[in-house]
């Protein structure tokens, strides 16, 4: 056994130290069913547990690979035989909720539904909300800056954290557990930590913001003939719903063709109509919210703007509805891809990506849909071929973006996966800027090693 690990089993005791069948018995991923390679995986109870974990890594240089829920898409979290994971699931509590402002304290490894679930039974929103969230956790949500369906309307993660606990590679703790709205004293060193995907220090608590539960949610799919057509709804909800519209999803036909062939989902419209959004408005007083949103939604069908519409009347009705497009399974295994781009290019982006996938090779499928109204595009392109066409993908995929000054993560970050594109979304001066960073808080680079810059 290594020398490392002897000393951490001395620091937290054994029982905090996972070794042998215990760490090959968990998959390495969400996506990855394979055994988990981690020499060890420790799993701490306090910050000060993984500050003295961190210390003792720090000074044998050894890396660490830090676990959430292991749902990221990117390969962040996928951990070496030569790397130590360490695992939050043990700091998974709700500390306090403040309700004059409207805050909540949480441990960095609560799962993401938990926390929602907790939090609305006091009559509370927590807002950020994705497919993973019965298995994300709110630590691997701030080091993603994860996005999800309510971004249009609350903002994606980093909006969310008004401040957080971190602990730095050589064990520092760094406690900006700031709670509240305004605090302009000095550099806002939480921003280092978000978004930055564990790789310049461990999230262990954060200071998260809250809003009241709306009574009432309006969600229709509805159907139209052409990418303008999708962008004119987007503004007429947006403007006519007073900053209520809270989603707003697009799939392209063949998505929504396979996802509801026969034997997957129901087909809440028929299957033809080459666009489907799936809108949703939020509100408190449910007759006249209902009522605005089917008068708006009668108008567009009239002049034409939408083809078809289906309004969910129930929850079940409203869980039928979001399936469709939260539920992708169908159109799986496939190479995923999670852009963003002004959305002025982003129909002649999809057009011109499927020409090339299917000049390339004819049998090349790309299913697109996503958070249009965030400039985001979920891109999955089949079949699927393992690692044996991956970069002709990534050529074509990412390619075809060029001059159109997006970016080719909007959502799941550049984890192993994307670090050779990361220059593509961000100019050199800003990559010497935060290698500068990397080097200085983790001169050894032992965390996350090889995740987001090249080492
Ligand atoms: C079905 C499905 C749907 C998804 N939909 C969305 C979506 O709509 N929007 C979106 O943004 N993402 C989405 N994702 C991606 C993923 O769920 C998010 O990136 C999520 O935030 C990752 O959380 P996690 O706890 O699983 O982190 P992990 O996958 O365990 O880790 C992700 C990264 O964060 C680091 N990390 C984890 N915990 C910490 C910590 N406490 N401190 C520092 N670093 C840490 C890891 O080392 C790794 O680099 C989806 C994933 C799935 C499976």
């Amino acid at each position: 056994m290594s020398k490392v690990i002897e000393l951490i089993q001395a620091e937290l005791g054994n029982s905090a130290v996972l070794l042998g069948d215990d760490v090959t018995a968990r998959a390495t991923s969400y996506w990855d069913s394979s055994p988990n390679q981690a020499l060890a995986i420790i799993r701490p109870e306090t910050t000060e547990q993984v500050s003295a974990v961190l210390k003792i890594c720090h000074q044998h240089k050894q890396s660490v690979v830090f676990a959430g829920g292991l749902t990221g898409l990117v390969e962040g979290a996928v951990a070496t035989n030569n790397d130590i994971m360490m695992s939050l699931e043990k700091m998974n509590q709700i500390e306090t909720v403040d309700e004059l402002d409207n805050t909540v304290v949480v441990q960095a490894g609560a799962i993401l539904q938990q926390v929602q679930e907790d939090l609305a039974e006091k009559g509370y929103l927590f807002p950020v909300d994705l497919g993973a969230r019965g298995s994300c956790t709110i630590g691997g949500n701030i080091a993603t800056n994860a996005g999800g369906v309510n971004v249009l309307r609350y903002g994606m993660m980093r909006n969310q954290v008004l401040g957080l606990e971190a602990v730095l590679a050589d064990g520092t703790i760094i406690s900006s557990m700031n709670q509240m709205l305004k605090n302009n004293t000095g550099y806002d060193l939480k921003q280092l930590f978000i978004g930055s995907e564990g790789t310049l220090g461990v999230v262990t608590r954060a200071v998260l913001r809250l809003y009241p539960m709306p009574t009432n949610q309006q969600t229709v799919l509805f159907a139209v003939s052409s990418f303008e057509a999708v962008t004119k709804m987007m503004q007429v909800l947006r403007s006519e719903l007073a900053g209520t519209l809270s989603a707003y999803e697009v799939m392209w036909n063949n998505y929504y063709r396979d996802v509801t062939a026969e034997g997957f989902h129901r087909a809440p419209l028929d299957r033809d109509y080459p666009y489907y959004v799936l809108a949703e408005a939020e509100g408190v007083d449910e007759a006249s919210d209902a009522e605005r949103f089917e008068c708006m939604l009668s108008a567009a069908l009239e002049e034409g703007t939408i083809l078809d519409a289906v309004i969910a009347k129930s929850e079940a009705d409203r869980q039928a509805l979001w399936v469709v497009r939260e539920e992708f399974d169908p159109v799986l295994p496939a190479y995923h891809y999670d852009i963003s781009m002004p959305k002025r290019y982003m129909d002649g982006y999809v057009n011109k990506l499927k020409q090339q996938l299917s000049a390339w090779r004819d049998e090349t499928v790309a299913y697109v849909f996503g958070h249009v109204a965030d400039g985001n595009l979920h891109v999955f392109v089949t079949p699927f071929h393992n690692d044996i066409y991956h970069d002709e993908v990534d050529e074509i995929v990412y390619g075809c973006m060029e001059g159109l000054s997006g970016a080719v993560s909007a959502e799941h970050g550049i984890g192993k996966q994307k670090i050779s594109w990361l220059a593509s979304s961000r100019t050199e001066n800003e990559i010497n800027l935060m290698r500068q960073l990397k080097t200085m808080m983790d001169p050894e680079n032992i965390l996350n090693p090889g995740a987001v810059l090249e080492a």
